[in-house]
């Protein structure tokens, strides 16, 4: 079980990778190949060094080669036999995986099934788990989805109220995505309350966005739905909207389904409004005044607060802690205000101004208590770290499966 384990995230053009050595969970490389397929861009950092190339790599196969050559070239490990493990993200484990999995043909064959509901995904999670097994023949590998941490969502919560048909034969269900982070954010819950039946809404706002409701120390709700299209306003993902409008625009604008899909992924959300998506930008054109990234702002509040609001009455008031975290939740104190400020009359919420303006993940306090003592309930802001997840299941998973073979062998 000691050594060195690899954490891969693999997206359609891209190949992301750290090497931690094992158990003590030290990192020792993070590295990015990104544009595969076409001018390829390669990034490795080690012992504060950063080393950067540009080469033509083809494909997820030879990028995973040239990551490769780069950890051995720069003495990172000394033989590929050094690999103990290796961690993949997963983007969809449908029905089928409520917890992390050894993968072996079986779970390869699920997963490829399930491109349905991850056709952008999974194609390059499938090449990354491919390419591994070519390298490391042997090694174990797990599978960590982003949908698991969902599973125990009740039915009334994920079905739709579509016919029951599309359901039962064709699995369409509100399935919640983001589901590493939630997992970080409920154990860091669980272990400052001290209590494992923590009751929580958890604000994950990044450039992807979405927020979940933990009732009993479980997921009761989320906003993301079959596909993580649905929900709160995100960077450029529209959220919910009144899904006639794609027969509409397909109509008026003589285009696809696919094509207006795309434009509700890539070209919506705060994108849509202000014509920029990362939020910063988005924060310093309001501020010059700009009328549209003003309103883009005041929705993406809208949408936040209406969630918070739902779920707030689904816990029956009932609330150890609203959560702040992700890229804009961990940084942007002049949002979280905004948002503090909308629920704080009828959630009995107040603000504690200094603490919230002292907390950023490039400042010195990272997390911490950001409602003032007489607030009926905490707000936090928690820094996520879903690949700490990643990690620790990877290394479970091979751990369990490990001494499940000792038992059976003695
Ligand atoms: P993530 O997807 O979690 O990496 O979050 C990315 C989003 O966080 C982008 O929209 C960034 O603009 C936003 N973000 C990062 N740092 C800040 C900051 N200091 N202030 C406001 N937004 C930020």
């Amino acid at each position: 079980m000691l050594g060195k384990y690899l954490i891969i995230n693999s997206g359609s053009s891209s190949l992301k990778f750290s090497l931690y050595e094992m158990p003590e969970t030290n990192l020792i490389a993070k590295g990015i190949i990104e544009r595969i397929g076409q001018d390829s861009e390669y990034s490795i950092n080690f012992d504060g060094k950063k080393i950067k190339k540009r080469f033509g790599i083809k494909n997820h196969n030879q990028a995973i080669n040239v990551m490769f050559s780069e950890l051995l070239s720069n003495e990172l490990i000394s033989r590929i036999e050094e690999i103990k493990g290796v961690g993949h993200r997963i983007l969809h484990g449908g029905e089928i995986y409520s917890s992390p999995v050894l993968i072996d043909e079986n779970v390869i064959k699920d997963i490829t099934e399930l491109t349905k509901f991850g056709p952008l995904h999974h194609p390059a999670e499938l090449a990354g788990i491919i390419g591994m097994k070519e390298k490391l023949l042997n090694v174990p590998q797990v599978a960590v989805f982003d949908t698991a941490f969902h599973q125990s969502i009740p039915e009334e919560n994920y079905l739709y109220a579509v016919p029951y048909s599309w359901y039962k034969d064709y699995k369409v269900r509100k399935y919640g995505f983001h589901g590493t982070s939630y997992e970080y954010i409920l154990q860091m819950l669980k272990d400052y309350y001290v209590k494992d039946n923590i009751n929580s809404i958890i604000c994950h706002i990044g450039s992807g966005a979405s927020i979940s409701c933990i009732k009993d120390g479980q997921c009761y709700d989320t906003s993301m739905g079959l596909t993580p299209l649905d929900g709160i306003i995100m960077g450029t993902r529209s959220g919910r909207i009144d899904p006639s409008i794609i027969e509409y625009i397909c109509k008026e604008l003589e285009i696809s389904v696919e094509e207006v899909l795309y434009a509700l992924n890539r070209k919506s959300g705060l994108y849509g409004i202000a014509g920029v998506n990362d939020f910063r930008d988005i924060e310093n054109l309001a501020n010059n005044g700009n009328k549209n990234a003003k309103l883009a702002i005041k929705m993406f509040e809208d949408s936040i607060v209406s969630y918070i609001a739902n779920y707030y009455f689904k816990l029956n008031g009932k609330l150890d802690a609203l959560v702040f975290t992700a890229g804009i939740g961990e940084n942007s104190s002049t949002f979280r205000k905004r948002i503090v400020e909308a629920i704080s009359k009828p959630m009995n919420i107040y603000l504690n101004e200094e603490n919230n303006n002292s907390i950023a993940s490039f400042k010195k306090e990272k997390s911490g208590i950001i409602s003032t003592l007489g607030s009926k309930h905490d707000v936090l802001v928690i820094p996520t770290d879903e690949e700490y997840i990643i990690l620790k299941n990877t290394y479970e998973t091979i751990k369990k499966s490990k001494e499940k073979k000792l038992i059976l062998k003695k």
